[in-house]
């Protein structure tokens, strides 16, 4: 897959998976020769492979292609682990498995436990959990960790400058092979009076460390039942 100007587009960043082609046959990375004796992280003209975005998509991506001997450069504007770390999978789930302890507590006498007389829920203590797992995992994906396995990281905005050059703020990167792994960001839908009553998404949502007195979910899927 190669990367054209067409990629460039701030829309097909915006919802990108893969990189445009110019309808050539998709081939697989062929590594330069210079891997055999690779020495470590460091710049390299061109990458083998250029990514953008550290959610889960352009990680294994970056750790599998690194595996295969490529010359690997990995791009994040925001935050490494992407959506799925920080505002998604990982908060969503910590969240829920103390929803489902107190659920399993106020449940016990069905499995013969006598249930404490009194359940409470420290919502702040709940939220400083979801912290410390997303904290953890971090340091699986921490800049040095990916440094060490081979994987550059650039912190900062990519924008395609030709058909195989990026730039990320201000920093000219070369690649043979791009792949767009921007994932998306939440949108404010058209609902009228939306925007002036305020709102929560899932940037902000999880940033919370008071509960608040009542919380009305829009959506019903299961982003929005697990909310709920
Ligand atoms: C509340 C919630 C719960 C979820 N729960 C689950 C679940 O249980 N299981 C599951 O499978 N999925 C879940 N998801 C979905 C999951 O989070 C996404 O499918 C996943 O994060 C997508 O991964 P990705 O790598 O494609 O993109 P993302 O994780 O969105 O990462 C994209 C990265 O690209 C970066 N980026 C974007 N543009 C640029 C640029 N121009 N330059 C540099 N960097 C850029 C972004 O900053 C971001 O870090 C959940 C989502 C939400 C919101």
């Amino acid at each position: 897959m190669r990367a054209t100007t067409q990629a460039s587009s701030p829309a097909e960043v915006k919802h990108g998976t893969v990189a445009a082609t110019r309808g050539e046959p998709v081939s697989p990375i062929r590594p330069s020769p210079r891997h055999t004796d690779r020495q470590g992280p460091g710049n390299h003209d061109p990458y083998d492979l250029l990514i953008i975005g550290t959610g889960p998509a352009g990680l294994v991506a970056a750790r599998e292609a690194v595996a295969a001997g490529a010359w690997v450069a990995l791009i994040e504007s925001r935050h490494i682990g992407g959506n799925c770390l920080n505002e998604g999978c990982i908060p969503s789930k910590t969240m829920l498995r103390s929803a489902q302890l107190i659920a399993e507590m106020r449940n016990a006498p069905s499995y013969g436990v006598t249930a404490p007389a009194e359940i409470s829920v420290d919502f702040a203590a709940v939220m400083a959990r979801m912290r410390r797992v997303r904290e953890r995992i971090l340091r699986v994906d921490s800049p040095a960790r990916l440094g060490d396995e081979g994987i550059d990281l650039h912190v900062g905005h990519a924008r395609f400058v030709g058909a195989d050059a990026v730039a990320v703020d201000g920093t000219r990167l070369r690649f043979r092979k791009a792949l767009i792994a921007t994932g998306s960001r939440p949108l404010l839908p058209d609902i009228e009076g939306l925007a002036a009553a305020g709102y929560l998404n899932n940037e902000t949502v999880f940033a919370l460390t008071t509960l608040p007195p009542s919380l009305l979910v829009i959506g019903g899927g299961p982003l929005g039942c697990e909310l709920a």
